[in-house]
């Protein structure tokens, strides 16, 4: 029953898609471009929902739901959005046995949707800030799809709010990038850069995009999360005014932010390795496995037992926790199932840990130092169990950042040896930029590196940036890289 993976040092990609089938996260589905989401993969998804869902509430935003389909003259009244989405839009023209008298847009994003309905709802200064979030699935006509990263459908939130000034809807737009980033670091144990799109890379009608960045294992950047300030460009394409104190009619600001079931991609690629996958506790199914260990009837009988102590002392704990009785399956056969799925921690019952009234516990991600297998006894297990958990989910973050700290290289000026580093090993390079997209643009075509962002201030280097990989005098620093 054991399939192999290739190791990550072949053939990252081929690991990446064996690792989405075997740990049974989601499966291919009739329509090329989209996925099965497993029960597995779903948890996970679900676990991420939950805790953002708990920041934007703590932030203030209400959730609400639009519709799947907008008009397709709607789409067009914001000249650069439309551009922007045209050739990945699907549109429906025909219902039933009739052809629709204006085709529909099936939502790769919602703004088109939400802005004419918004134009109802805000009249008056009062009615601001209005501060939106929906759960829901939108569709990107894709030409090269990966499961979680890059899938013609995918489930995501959008966060849509307006406001009266450009400094309330600036501050939104980084509240939300800050949100993002918490959760990335503290959730997910995935460092993130955060900064500033150049603007050939921000999103379609934007004014401003700010992202969080992450490095995976094979050292190729993931855009994680997006926040955008949108300026007055929707508030002009859909006519939304607000009187302001004054009885002056002016248009309100607006923002939207997003992340997407990309993000279980970038859990995957951040902390997996060639014996499946790594998941930090936080977002794991089963932060802990229960395998007891027997023979005959009489030790079944007691090592189920004893895993039923362990589960309710566990459950007590708040540890999400599974006993894994199945029969028919030796024991190496599940703990070989459960370090593929990346489960933190697995106990071990046998009928000598049950005499010494002990578990054994043993760790699917061990840091450098660290016992990759002890003892513990029954007494405190839970709150002990609780602990571990939380220092793992620490070291795993610690872990992702020296690795990432490790594969990026500064002060970067020669374009031969920039070249060299991005047809190699890969990384983050900061380097400084001239400020021109056709530089911008050669490096891309050269390298098929792009610049990830223009870093907020704590991630730029001490030193002053060098001149631009080009010869000219730089504007600033940058990060590039290639990314998915
Ligand atoms: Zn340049």
């Amino acid at each position: 029953m054991a399939k192999g993976l290739t190791p990550q040092s072949e053939d990252f990609s081929a690991w990446y898609n064996e690792i989405v089938q075997q740990a049974e996260l989601a499966s291919h589905s009739p329509v090329r471009g989209c996925m099965v989401i497993r029960p597995y993969g779903y948890r996970i998804w679900e676990l991420m929902q939950s805790a953002l869902d708990d920041m934007f509430k703590a932030t203030g935003h209400q959730n609400a739901y639009f519709p799947l389909f907008l008009p397709k003259s709607a789409l067009d009244r914001e000249a650069e959005h439309v551009e922007g989405f045209a050739p990945e839009t699907a549109i429906v023209t025909h219902a039933g046995r009739a052809k629709l008298e204006e085709p529909l847009v099936v939502r790769p994003t919602s703004e088109a949707i939400i802005w004419p309905i918004l134009s109802d709802w805000i009249h008056s200064y009062r009615d601001l800030p209005v501060l939106l979030n929906q759960w829901a699935n939108v569709v990107r006509w894709e030409m090269r799809t990966r499961p979680f990263l890059r899938t013609t459908e995918f489930l995501w939130q959008e966060g849509h709010t307006a406001h009266a000034t450009t400094e309330e809807a600036e501050e939104e737009t980084r509240r939300m990038l800050g949100v993002y980033r918490t959760f990335m670091e503290d959730w997910m144990a995935m460092p993130v850069i955060t900064g500033l799109k150049t603007d050939s890379e921000r999103f379609a009608g934007a004014l401003r995009t700010y992202a969080c960045e992450g490095l995976m294992k094979d050292n190729k950047a993931l855009q994680a999360g997006t926040s955008h300030h949108l300026g007055q460009n929707f508030a002009r394409a859909f006519d939304v005014r607000y009187q302001t104190e004054d009885g002056e009619h002016v248009y309100v600001w607006s923002t939207s932010w997003g992340v997407s079931t990309r993000l279980v991609g970038g859990l995957i690629m951040t902390h997996g390795d060639d014996d499946g996958l790594i998941l930090p506790p936080k977002l794991a199914p089963h932060e802990v496995v229960i395998v007891p260990i027997w023979r005959n009837d009489d030790q079944r009988a007691t090592v189920l037992e004893a895993g039923e102590r362990a589960r309710s002392a566990l459950n007590e704990a708040g540890v999400r926790v599974h006993v894994d009785d199945r029969e028919g399956l030796n024991p190496g056969s599940k703990y070989y199932d459960w370090e593929r799925r990346g489960v933190p921690l697995r106990l071990e019952i046998g009928p000598r840990d049950v005499e010494s009234d002990s578990v054994m516990a043993v760790r699917r991600f061990t840091p450098e130092g660290a016992d990759r297998k002890v003892s513990h006894p029954m007494a405190g297990l839970g709150a002990w169990i609780r602990e571990t958990l939380d220092s793992v989910q620490d070291e795993l973050l610690e872990g992702a950042r020296r690795r990432r700290d490790d594969a990026t290289v500064r002060g970067v000026e020669d374009y031969a040896e920039f070249q060299e580093l991005m047809h190699g090993s890969g990384g983050f390079a900061y380097t400084g930029w001239c400020g021109e997209s056709d530089c911008e643009q050669k490096v891309k075509d050269d390298t098929k590196s792009t610049i990830r962002v223009i870093p907020d201030e704590e991630f730029q280097s001490p030193e002053s940036p060098p001149r631009c990989l080009c010869g000219a005098p730089s504007i600033g620093e940058v990060v590039r890289a290639k990314a998915y």
